[in-house]
């Protein structure tokens, strides 16, 4: 009986919906939530599994026992159905998690205990999704701008002055620092970054002097919070915030991009600067729609450079090298209208993932012509001297 109903839970994958995992939408699913009637990957099911067995019974399809009760609620349920009802009402501000693209394992985690947990998302249920207010104040932890010490401050984000502001204490009145949530970007951060569980990255465009004159760059701010739940409210506050001072449409198919921009690829690899003799030296890069940036350190407040990237005739990706370093292996070009930028990557396939990671970036249109021109502080601030930071002007919303 019980190898019979393998067969037929098997048998369940080829209906829609059931052939990928129900919560990331890996493909082949080989778990299952048998409470729920959920089909899910290997991974999905660890966090099923420590959700408690009072939200999620989870079971191997292969090597676990099943009941024909078992059998006929994944039957009659699905991933299809499933979704309909626990993810009826998904808010905007809560970005649907993509393992494949920057979703640190806790996001994900948020993500199915708000669904099948806390049931967030079914009808009814959303005065529970108060990060939708905008507004929000607490303590979280902040790396200081120069060294590596962490230190607790109190936040407060409001919708109604437009700003996300910190202070040293939560009686003081006078922030140590107030930024404008209209040209801000948020990007949640994998331990292996931050060294932190449950941090995020705060951008926002600075100008500062050096050697007397302005400069103007992103200016990076890391925080983490004691639990998972915790920085995801204020990453969905934030995103709710932005949503509504910007005035987004929410119907934008690009409004989820608007409201946070996440980096397409980030992470060490060599570069060499533009003289004759400059050698190779390891940089943090980041890359996003539009831009790419170097960091001495993967977590300093600020870049070295910041660099524009667009599909305009002169900017391209290509391998090999400028003849410089004709012993270094795996180098490969990036060409602006105003500098070559050569870069060296560990091994091939490092190499590729870099290569596109940049071709990416290209293939969007100039910022000033298309949608993209809010999306990205860097990207804005990069471009500071050409054009006028475009989250700043009301008419940019139309
Ligand atoms: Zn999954």
């Amino acid at each position: 009986m019980s190898s019979n109903l393998t067969g037929q839970l098997f048998d369940l994958l080829q209906l829609p919906g059931n052939e990928k995992c129900a919560d990331c939408e890996s493909p082949n699913p080989e778990w299952a939530s048998s409470s729920l009637g959920v089909f899910l990957c290997v991974n999905c099911v660890g966090i099923h599994r420590s959700l408690g067995v009072q939200c999620s019974i989870t079971k191997s399809l292969a090597l676990d026992r099943w009941t024909t009760e078992m059998y006929q609620l994944m039957e009659s349920t699905g991933n299809t159905k499933a979704n309909e009802k626990y993810t009826k009402n998904v808010p905007i501000c809560w970005r649907k998690p993509d393992p494949n693209y920057n979703c640190p394992d806790f996001y994900m985690e948020e993500w199915i205990r708000a669904k099948y947990d806390r049931k967030e998302f079914m009808e009814g249920n959303s005065s529970m999704q108060i990060y939708c207010h905008g507004s929000k104040d607490g303590e979280l932890m902040k790396k200081e701008r120069q060294g590596n010490k962490w230190k607790p401050r109190y936040f407060r984000l409001s919708v109604e002055t437009g700003s996300l502001s910190y202070f040293d204490k939560k009686e003081e009145l006078t922030p140590i620092k107030r930024l404008d949530v209209r040209n801000m970007n948020i990007v949640l951060c994998s331990q292996e970054k931050t060294e932190k569980q449950n941090s995020m990255e705060i951008i926002a465009p600075e100008e500062r002097e050096k050697r007397g004159k302005i400069k103007k760059s992103s200016r990076s701010i890391f925080v983490y919070a004691s639990t998972a739940k915790e920085i995801v409210d204020w990453y969905l506050s934030i995103r709710s915030a932005r949503l509504k001072v910007l005035e987004l449409n929410p119907s934008d198919p690009m409004v989820g991009m608007i409201l946070s921009t996440d980096r397409i690829k980030e992470g060490f690899l060599k570069k060499s600067g533009p003289k004759e003799n400059d050698r190779y030296i390891q940089r943090w890069i980041t890359i996003e729609p539009n831009s790419f940036a170097y960091y001495e350190n993967k977590m300093d407040a600020v870049p070295k450079n910041e660099v524009a990237l667009n599909s305009s005739p002169g900017y391209f990706v290509s391998e090999g090298t400028d003849g410089k370093h004709p012993d270094e292996p795996y180098q490969f070009l990036v060409s602006t209208p105003d500098r070559v930028f050569n870069f060296s990557a560990s091994d091939e396939s490092d190499m590729k993932h870099w290569m596109n990671a940049f071709k990416e970036a290209i293939k969007n249109e100039p910022l000033e012509s298309n949608q993209f021109k809010r999306i990205s502080v860097l990207s804005a601030t990069s471009q500071l001297s050409q054009i006028s930071v475009s989250s700043s002007d009301p008419s940019a919303n139309s």
